[in-house]
């Protein structure tokens, strides 16, 4: 095992041991080079995104622990219904035969997977230390901790929504559709009937979305996924009875919440999409949540990330190996990354606006306009509704929006 404490010197900084940040340091290390991944949290700990669709088996596969992920027991996820447009429910499979299939995953369980995948493959995984501030300089990047710094030719930001280099006046947010997700995890909840009980469960309703997630553990997790403005009425009645009183303005996920309870407190999340203006550097890279973060709807998150994690280790290679190709490496992955989040962004506004049953709710006003997801030059950078972080604060998990 390596020492627990942090190194002065080393190849590359990895912050962050989520999906993205074992990635990358696994591919690196695979490549030769020393690399030290500092965590802040011990795993395993809690993460909300469990839908994995079929598009994360070949990253699976690539990585080399579907095995591992197929024999950890979570629940296969063949498709997704849906009361969206209509309260009929209506269900779709990832293929005729039922066969194709993604995962429900328990987060815990399965970043756990990946982080002891890269621990491994080489990578100086330290946990329970996060990194306090970065800095980048021309021939080094120093990377701070409350134990002490280190110095790495490269710092792979991976720290998701804490964004720790990110929010060194790369990230932006976008004000348009500033959104907050509320989650419960419920015992005793039942199977819906004549639908896969795997499946994915979504329910529009005047103020949002609804969704629910059946996990292999017995717990179901509901999040509602909310318009900012609605804090104010967390804070004044509190968070507990918001979500039960807006969990119940849904009829169909309901019916299966009739004798279920509650496992733990609900908690609110930040869901508002960003981006970056830019995504990496000749000394740092922007992978997963850190870089940008997608409508949640998507059910990519986690597929994203990894993604660009993957692309991310060839581009951090390429930098530190071939210095005549660093500004295309660079360049190749500013464009992936807008790409990627162009093409959520083109595809969410598709999808929304196939609700038009409250166009003047706030949630659906903005969301079904004619001109969300349609593609403009301007996009998405020198766009107006992106403000840098700096504008509007993030909403952060406080005392007042607990239960
Ligand atoms: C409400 C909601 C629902 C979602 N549902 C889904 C879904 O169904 N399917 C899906 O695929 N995705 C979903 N997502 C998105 C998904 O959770 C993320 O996209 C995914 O976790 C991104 O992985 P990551 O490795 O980039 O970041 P994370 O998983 O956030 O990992 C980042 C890690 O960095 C650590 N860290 C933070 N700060 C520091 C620091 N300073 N130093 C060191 N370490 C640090 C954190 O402790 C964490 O372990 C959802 C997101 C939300 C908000």
């Amino acid at each position: 095992m390596p020492p627990a404490s942090l190194p002065s010197t080393t190849d590359i900084l990895v912050a962050g041991g989520g999906p993205a940040g074992a990635t990358i340091a696994r591919l690196l290390a695979g490549f030769g080079f020393q690399v030290v991944l500092l965590e802040k949290r011990r795993f395993p700990r809690h993460q909300i995104g469990e839908s994995l669709t079929p598009q994360i088996l070949p990253i699976l596969d690539f990585l080399g622990v579907r095995a591992q992920v197929e024999a950890a027991g979570f629940l296969r996820m063949i498709g997704h219904t849906v009361c969206w447009g209509s309260a009929q429910p209506r269900t779709s499979y990832y293929s005729p035969d039922h066969k194709r299939h993604g995962f429900q995953v328990w987060r815990e369980d399965f970043d756990s997977l990946l982080l002891r995948h890269a621990r491994i493959g080489g990578v100086w995984v330290i946990e329970d230390l996060g990194a306090e501030s970065v800095t980048l300089r021309d021939d080094a990047v120093v990377m701070h901790t409350g134990h002490g710094s280190c110095t790495a030719s490269f710092f792979i930001d991976a720290s998701g929504h804490s964004g720790i280099l990110a929010r060194q006046g790369f990230r932006q947010r976008d004000a348009t559709f500033q959104t907050l997700a509320v989650t419960g995890y419920w015992r005793d909840a039942t199977n819906p009937p004549g639908i896969d009980a795997a499946n994915t469960i979504l329910e529009t309703y005047p103020h949002g979305l609804v969704w629910s997630v059946p996990l292999h553990n017995g717990l179901r997790n509901v999040t509602l996924l909310i318009d900012w403005h609605l804090g104010n009425q967390i804070r004044e009645t509190g968070l507990a009875s918001f979500y039960h009183s807006e969990s119940r303005q849904v009829s169909y996920i309901t019916q299966f919440l009739a004798n279920a309870r509650l496992a733990q407190p609900p908690r609110v999340f930040d869901a508002t999409w960003y981006t970056a203006s830019t995504f990496a550097g000749e000394r740092f890279l922007l992978v997963g949540d850190a870089g940008l973060f997608v409508d949640p709807l998507s059910s990519e998150g986690v597929h994203k990330a990894m993604a660009s994690a993957i692309t991310g280790a060839i581009v951090v290679n390429t930098i530190l190996q071939r210095p005549l190709a660093v500004a295309t490496a660079i360049q190749f992955y500013e464009e992936t990354q807008r790409q990627t989040y162009e093409t959520h962004y083109a595809e969410s506004g598709r999808y929304y606006r196939e609700e038009q049953r409250w166009p003047e709710a706030p949630f659906w006003e903005k969301r079904t306009r004619e001109q969300f997801g349609v593609r403009s030059s301007e996009f998405p950078i020198r766009n107006p509704q992106f403000l840098p972080c700096g504008g509007p604060q993030p909403l952060r998990q406080s005392t007042s929006l607990r239960a």
